[in-house]
């Protein structure tokens, strides 16, 4: 039996299910959480599918979140989505059901399940699930098509990072054939609150660039305060930088409670998750988070990343 058979034969087996994702959710993983609750709910009988984790305000229009009390979890199929290492998973319960399913695209090391589903090759979970439900035979409803490729279009920047596959599109030309509302979905996706523009102004006018081509700021608690930014409207911040001549990475310095530094980190270029992942961090070759307790932390990262796109110009 392959990997995808079995991970059916598990959830053919279980009537409980829970599914989790990773903390500071974003569309691929709530897409592919709520989206995946729905399959197995259109296509199995008799089966009780909760979706756990923090309710994040301005990603509502996808999906609420179940309750699910501790109890639940006895005898119940965990499955954890888009989270590559286990101190990620939102909510800790993960561990209390009796068997457990990874299913991501990240690379890592941490095989924190008992099946493993690891594919580095999708550009997002969404991806996966579109093509294992495909796989098993399932129907999609409007609903389901809308969740998955919302995931696929915000993990691909809309189909532009080098992440895309031939996979990708047959996903997305099944979903769309299934009729999605692109405007509605255009204007959820990419609607942004008056106070994140004026915080990107703020960027825009504030970011500096290294000698080869790092553009970072940092945001200290008050002025994230003073724009009222949360970490979900926060993290829309980095983009601003994008496309810029010269600049070949970027990244938003965060200051937060108990004094630890959040970067979200992207590149155009050189590979930075392995260098995120000595700041406590990790994530994709291209697109990683890291987590730093002082700032001067921050500027060994910043020093790091200005070396690798050295030597990315010396190539
Ligand atoms: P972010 O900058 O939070 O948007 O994250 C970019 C990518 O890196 C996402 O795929 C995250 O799942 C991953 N990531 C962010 N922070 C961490 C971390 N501390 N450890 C491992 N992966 C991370």
């Amino acid at each position: 039996m392959n990997l995808q058979q079995q991970i059916l034969e598990k959830i053919k087996s279980y009537d409980k299910i829970v599914i989790h994702r990773h903390i500071s959710p974003d569309p691929d993983a709530l897409g592919s959480t709520l989206g995946f609750k729905q399959l197995i709910q259109d296509n199995l009988t008799g089966k009780d599918v909760r979706v756990v984790g923090y309710q994040e305000k301005n990603l509502e229009w996808l999906g609420k979140m179940d309750a699910v009390e501790e109890a639940f979890y006895q005898g119940a199929l965990v499955i954890v989505m888009d989270t590559a290492n286990s101190v990620r998973i939102d909510n800790k319960n993960f561990s209390k059901g009796a068997f457990l399913i990874k299913i991501d695209h990240h690379p890592g090391e941490d095989h924190y399940g008992n099946l493993n589903f690891v594919d580095t090759t999708a550009a997002s979970v969404c991806e996966m699930i579109t093509h294992l439900a495909l796989g098993y035979g399932w129907t999609f409803s409007e609903e389901v098509a809308m969740l998955l490729y919302s995931g696929i279009i915000s993990d691909t920047g809309r189909f532009l990072y080098d992440t895309i596959t031939p996979k990708t599109f047959e996903a997305a030309k099944y979903l769309f054939s299934l009729g999605i509302n692109i405007s509605e979905l255009n204007r959820n996706l990419y609607k942004k609150p008056l106070n994140v523009v004026k915080a990107q102004a703020y960027v825009l006018s504030n970011f500096t660039v290294t000698e080869n081509g790092v553009a970072y700021f940092k945001m200290s608690k008050e002025i994230q305060k003073e724009y009222g930014l949360t970490t979900g409207t926060r993290s829309l911040l980095v983009d601003v930088l994008a496309n810029i001549e010269g600049i070949l990475v970027r990244v938003c310095f965060f200051e937060q409670e108990k004094d630890q530094i959040r970067a979200n980190i992207r590149s155009e270029g050189p590979l930075i998750n392995q260098i995120a992942e000595r700041y406590d961090g990790g994530g994709h070759p291209k697109a990683s988070g890291a987590m730093l307790s002082k700032w001067e932390a921050v500027d060994d990262l910043i020093a790091e990343l200005d070396l690798v796109c050295q030597y990315f110009y010396e190539e």
